[in-house]
């Protein structure tokens, strides 16, 4: 099984009714929903928020928490600065060793992925309904599995621009084109350490995407493409002995 933690800020969803409408459980349970209907899944959902808008402490996150998932994904959007710093560095650390983290949206700007990173992330936006094309780069992995056009579309999203202040991705997945005429570069991937990292720019609070199929599938392969495939690997700088005699 794979261990999938979902870590949603929680914030849009409780505080504006336009966005409760749309995920009137919360981003985080729309997420659980399809996820948890893959047999090799397992899923937890952790929140920033309760259900009355307060803080949780350390935003839910424990070092049992980190040391029990495989995959964590990502969604936050106006309180990344109520993250703890050293939380943020946990969850870096925990991707160093192995832990894959998924990336949604305006996580572009969390903590972190701004650690992962190493840059500004930086990047231009709209919310004018402007639908977007997402152009698939490369077919053949594993990511894209089941996405067989050469783009899908979704009605309306919010628009992010080029240029995206990040360290050239690994592989670039997905290029997203908006009807205002801009692109962004919307499925990127980048190992870091022994840990695998996917961003992926769909998913703005008041639009219904984490509903597309195509989004879904999507996210899922991305879940089985970051699991680990061995155990945790410890961040350490060890002395060793030779071995063979001289
Ligand atoms: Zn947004």
């Amino acid at each position: 099984m794979i261990r999938v933690t979902i870590w949603n800020e929680y914030f849009h969803e409780v505080k504006e009714e336009t966005v409760k409408k749309v995920y009137p459980n919360g981003i985080h349970s729309a997420l659980a929903e399809f996820l948890g209907k893959d047999e090799e899944i397992e899923v937890t959902t952790v929140t920033q928020h309760d259900e009355n808008g307060e803080l949780i402490e350390n935003v839910g996150i424990t070092d049992e928490l980190l040391a029990n998932t495989d995959v964590m994904i990502w969604w936050g959007h106006v309180r990344h600065g109520e993250v703890p710093d050293e939380i943020a560095m946990k969850v870096k650390n925990a991707v160093l060793e192995g832990m894959g983290m998924i990336f949604l949206h305006s996580a572009h700007h969390s903590k972190p992925f701004k650690l992962l990173m190493g840059t500004s992330c930086n990047l231009g936006w709209r919310e004018s309904n402007d639908k977007e094309r997402l152009w698939v780069i490369d077919h053949n992995h594993p990511i894209m599995r089941g996405i067989n056009d050469r783009f899908f579309e979704l009605p309306a999203e919010e628009t992010y621009t080029e240029p995206f202040g990040i360290p050239d991705p690994d592989k670039l997945l997905m290029i997203g084109w908006y009807n205002g005429g801009e692109v962004f570069r919307s499925g990127c991937i980048w190992h870091r350490e022994n840990g695998k990292v996917f961003y992926f720019q769909p998913g703005h609070e008041t639009f219904p995407t984490f509903y597309n199929e195509n989004v879904q599938t999507i996210i899922k392969n991305a879940v089985k493409w970051a699991a680990p495939v061995c155990p945790r690997i410890p961040l350490n700088c060890p002395w060793v002995a030779r071995l063979e005699e001289k």
